[in-house]
């Protein structure tokens, strides 16, 4: 439902929770970011989700409930059945002899009020505000597994194919997957999901469906049917039954031994809120980005593997820089997200529009702010130092392990050293770890010998007899596995005038390391050791991403 901002932000004023300078601020930041003021309230942490939501519950005047400190019990979600609780995004939030309390994101909706009437027929409602977010996040505890879900499905003998599919995406995006696989074998087809940039099992469908279920897809990605021998790249834009907003899906399409194998990207409808804090970036990094995103011209360059989250932290640094007053244009491969006010390109190789064709065009254009998705050839990267020589700002992703090799990375490419050095404004490198799961969270305390079995590189970092460390014990929350969601792990380097001098001479890794190192930089071990002393990571998910330099 939409709510009436100026109620909230009234609500958030006369509650003491902002101040009436903060709410100018807001005002001018909506109005030149195109943005809203409570957007601008969330991203420069003077409120958080669950203030917002007291103000919305309180502009409603009913209770707000709060689902991220008390959860319900899986008992109590399943009280409401599936179709209605998606349906109304609604859910149990507690019990008690007298009344049971209801937590939905529409409490004055009289359609859910005669609901409720026919569930609890004996007992007295009381209807409570909640965060649509934190309600969906609940209804995990309706999952079934796809394997069970897709054998009701066939034994129903309906719509089998496009229930299949639609079941898929439900679960898919529950479970805030970012992609989607089908593999083919011998007798059945297995489905399997990342999250958290880890493959889980979901299901598998009987092969002789499997037929009907790579055409259909086919068709709706605009893909040749009667093709079963070569490999195949299309996109969706779907829209889902119980979901605020359609999702974009790209689909890639692979001939194995045993059959057509798919993969499906899920793109980025998870990451459009997300700010730089949400990534994990710390203060002194936001402020650095900032000050580097506000210089007329120069180069900023993003570099890890994929699938380490660069693309979302562009994202986030597009987000500051996103004014009136700039001209921001994009040449990306896929578009992930589509921004207001910005003009995004599409790489597209079938009518040869490739990074460089496009960078070259909209050099022309003369914008202020140049993204390019990546620089992974040499005429990308010449184009993209002329035209930060030229008054643009550009900003790109760059295939390094990190900062420090990507200097002589971007050197070895071809590019002269001594543009590198006036070009190169700053570089970020980052990596994606799990966050412990806040549900299950525990504390254990482990000795000095413990942590020496993790080796001198890590066990430097800990000084003393006892730590004390967190981990996810797993629950339903979190599937079991004791991490819920994930955060970004940083290192990065402003160009300093020494830097640029020793850039000039095409340096190695080890010597940039060297200089950066007196110039106070930190690795991204050591931020992802902070993260974990700040109880958000374990060790073990630390060293699964990175090995400590
Ligand atoms: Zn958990």
């Amino acid at each position: 439902m939409k709510f009436d901002q100026e109620a909230i932000i009234k609500t958030l004023l006369d509650g003491n929770y902002i101040t009436a300078d903060d709410i100018k601020k807001a005002g001018e930041y909506a109005e030149e970011h195109r943005g809203s003021p409570i957007e601008y309230l969330i991203t420069e942490g003077l409120a958080s989700n669950d203030i917002i939501g007291q103000a919305i519950a309180e502009s409603l005047k009913v209770p707000y409930s709060n689902l991220k400190t008390k959860e319900p019990s899986k008992e109590q979600v399943l009280l409401i059945p599936e179709e209605i609780a998606k349906k109304f995004h609604v859910v149990v939030f507690d019990e008690n002899s007298r009344e049971t309390i209801i937590a939905s994101d529409d409490p004055k909706n009289e359609d859910l009020a005669k609901e409720l009437a026919v569930i609890f027929p004996n007992k007295k409602i009381k209807l409570t505000f909640s965060l649509s977010d934190d309600i969906d996040a609940a209804f995990v505890a309706y999952q079934q597994g796809l394997k069970t879900k897709f054998s009701k499905i066939i034994a129903a003998k309906g719509r089998i194919v496009p229930e299949i599919w639609d079941q898929i995406f439900e679960d898919a995006l529950l479970l805030k997957t970012s992609d989607i696989h089908c593999e083919p074998q011998e007798k059945k087809v297995v489905i399997r999901f990342r999250i958290d940039g880890i493959l889980h099992d979901a299901g598998e469908i009987p092969k002789e469906f499997y037929e009907n279920v790579v055409n259909r897809l086919k068709v709706q990605a605009k893909l040749r049917i009667d093709e079963h021998f070569s490999a195949q790249d299309g996109a969706i834009r779907y829209v889902p039954k119980n979901y605020p907003h359609p999702v974009d899906l790209r689909v890639s399409i692979v001939p194995v031994l045993d059959g057509e194998k798919i993969a499906i990207r899920v793109l980025s409808s998870y990451v459009r809120d997300l700010t730089l804090s949400d990534v994990g970036l710390s203060k002194e990094l936001q402020d650095q980005i900032e000050k580097s995103s506000k210089k007329p011209f120069g180069m900023i360059l993003v570099t890890g593997p994929t699938g380490s989250g660069k693309t979302t932290t562009l994202y986030s640094i597009l987000k500051i820089v996103n004014t009136l007053k700039t001209n921001i244009t994009t040449i990306e491969d896929p578009v992930e997200y589509k921004i207001d006010g910005i003009n995004q390109i599409q790489v597209n190789n079938q009518t040869n529009l490739t990074f460089a064709k496009g960078l070259r065009a909209i050099t022309r254009q003369d914008p202020n702010i140049i993204l390019v998705g990546e620089i992974r050839d040499l005429e990308t990267a010449d184009i993209a130092v002329n035209a930060s020589l030229t008054g643009h700002l550009l900003f790109s992703t760059f295939h390094a392990n990190n900062a420090s090799a990507a200097i002589p990375r971007f050197i070895d490419m071809g590019i002269e050293p001594f543009l590198a050095g006036s070009t190169i404004e700053m570089v970020i490198a980052q990596r994606l770890v799990r966050r412990i799961c806040d549900s299950c969270k525990v504390s254990q305390t482990m000795t000095k010998a413990k942590i020496n079995k993790f080796g001198p590189e890590v066990s430097k970092y800990f000084v003393g007899d006892n730590f004390t460390f967190y981990r996810g014990k797993g629950c339903e929350s979190c599937s079991h596995t004791g991490y819920k969601g994930r955060i970004g792990i940083f290192e990065f380097m402003t160009t300093s005038p020494e830097l640029q001098d020793l850039i000039g001479k095409s340096p190695s890794t080890k010597d940039v390391l060297s200089l950066v190192r007196t110039q106070g930089f930190k690795t991204m071990f050591e931020d992802g050791v902070e993260k974990i002393k700040a109880g958000i990571t374990t060790i073990d998910e630390l060293l699964r991403v990175i090995t400590p330099q």
